[in-house]
């Protein structure tokens, strides 16, 4: 799955959201999350990213941010 990290927070140009194809991504006040079991690892969110705030959980250290998009995606609505 692909993660949102904390170069989100204030951000949220939403171009990944535009491009998502199946709409995995949730809406919080401060950020967007990715749901990790709605993803399908296309990968065509990382690049649409302007503040680079998207990476594959293949990255390692990224548990924390996999955690808060597991957890938020869950209670927050689909955009
Ligand atoms: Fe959506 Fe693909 Fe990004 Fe996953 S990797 S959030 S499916 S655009």
């Amino acid at each position: 799955t692909y993660v949102v990290t904390d170069a989100c927070i204030r951000c949220k140009y939403m171009d990944c959201v535009e491009v998502c194809p199946v709409d995995c991504f949730y809406e919080g006040e401060n950020m967007l999350v990715i749901n990790p079991s709605e993803c399908i690892d296309c990968g065509v969110c990382e690049p649409e990213c302007p503040a680079e705030a998207i990476l594959p959980d293949t990255e390692g250290g990224l548990e924390q941010w996999l955690e808060v998009n597991a957890t938020f995606s869950a209670q927050w609505p689909n955009v």
